[in-house]
């Protein structure tokens, strides 16, 4: 058995986030796993870029009330006890509403061995399309 005691967050970078987002690695399983699970806390407003996963995403939402956009779709809300899912390669963002912080678990895979990265990231999310809804 194996304990990891609380770790400091992590603030996520300017580059990949617009606003205030802080992480904590709940999991990061060891080859053969390659399980990742994070709980993210975005403030009002604060949102991730545009990206995907190799493997797809699922996302549960905690606490507060979120958006989310695949690039072909409409801004939908999530609320607590929901879940999202991406699947492999569809590009995407995902935050939280304007007045509320939102936490959600993200769960994805990381690499597969001879495969490229696990995400992709481009542009950060502008005000109009976070405001599109
Ligand atoms: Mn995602």
């Amino acid at each position: 058995m194996e304990i990891l005691t609380k770790q400091p967050s992590t603030k996520g970078p300017a580059e990949m986030f617009t606003g205030d987002v802080w992480f904590d690695v709940i999991a990061k399983g060891e080859e053969p796993s390659r399980m990742r699970v994070n709980m993210v806390r975005f403030a009002p407003g604060a949102r991730t870029a545009w990206h995907c996963h190799a493997v797809g995403q699922t996302l549960h939402v905690t606490e507060g009330i979120g958006l989310v956009q695949s690039r072909s779709g409409e801004v939908v809300v999530m609320r607590p006890g929901d879940t999202v899912y991406t699947p492999p390669g569809e590009w995407h963002w995902h935050g939280a509403a304007p007045d509320h912080f939102m936490c959600h678990l993200a769960m994805w895979e990381g690499p597969g061995e001879g495969q490229g990265p696990e995400s992709e990231w481009g542009d950060l999310v502008t005000d109009d399309q976070y405001n599109a809804r």
